[in-house]
């Protein structure tokens, strides 16, 4: 019952609290006005959608706090017609977030039963989001380079091949620290061979497992 209603009072709500918590970017808060968190919701966890909250997705893996996903984004400097690529799919809700604001938005999921979900949760409400099921740690060449890189699982370094794969003046948004917490980094590619790095304390993502995160589930 609740999935049919639209809920733009909850994401109103929301967007009132990610404001109370330092969000600025009005692109990003008009995409959470915007995009229905409650179609990437469990259906047992429809009542806790718009709590800026992490909730599980199925697969062990869940869809990230709505704060999170709002400044990671904001960190990435989205503008339209930029093309980002995205690590760890999960519920589709950031690349929905990435797709309203105008991005072309590339992803990849690692999970055979949650790139399917949510491949088809797109299709269903006619999203153009350019998916793949495979490990993302060592990015998607064929569309190299991109605008903007931001990953949604946290590993121990950040991976080489992203950083070759982000073009000059992109951006790069990754968690990197231990299993348990991490820090978010902010990668700017300032020419060929100039990066500059910036970070942010106190974050808690899934682990990025691949080749060039962490080698066990
Ligand atoms: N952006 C997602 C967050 C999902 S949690 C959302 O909005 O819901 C992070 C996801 O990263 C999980 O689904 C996990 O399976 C996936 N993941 C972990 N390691 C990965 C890898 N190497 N390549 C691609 N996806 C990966």
């Amino acid at each position: 019952m609740l999935k049919n209603n639209n809920r733009e009072k909850d994401r109103r709500e929301l967007v009132d609290l990610l404001i109370g918590r330092g969000i600025k970017d009005e692109k990003v808060l008009s995409a959470i006005l915007k995009v229905e968190r409650h179609k990437f919701v469990l259906d047992a966890m429809q009542i806790h959608a718009y709590k800026d909250i992490a909730l599980p997705i199925g697969s062990g893996q869940t869809i990230s706090q709505p704060f999170t996903v709002a400044f990671m984004t904001e960190k990435l400097n989205v503008r339209k017609g930029m093309k980002v690529l995205e690590i760890g799919t999960g519920s589709g809700y950031q690349a929905a977030i990435l797709m309203e604001m105008g991005a072309k938005v590339f992803s990849i999921e690692r999970q055979h039963d949650l790139f399917n979900n949510t491949r088809a949760l797109f299709e269903k409400n006619g999203w153009r989001v350019h998916m793949r099921c495979s490990d993302g740690t060592i990015g998607w060449d064929d569309y190299a380079p991109y605008d903007g890189i931001i990953v949604t699982a946290g590993g121990p370094s950040i991976p080489m091949s992203l950083l070759k794969q982000l073009a000059v003046g992109g951006r790069l948004v990754i968690p990197v620290g231990d299993r348990e917490d991490q820090v978010l980094k902010i990668i700017y590619r300032a020419t060929e061979t100039e990066f500059d790095e910036a970070e942010v304390p106190e974050f808690k993502f899934v682990p990025l497992i691949g080749r060039n995160g962490w080698k066990k589930a």
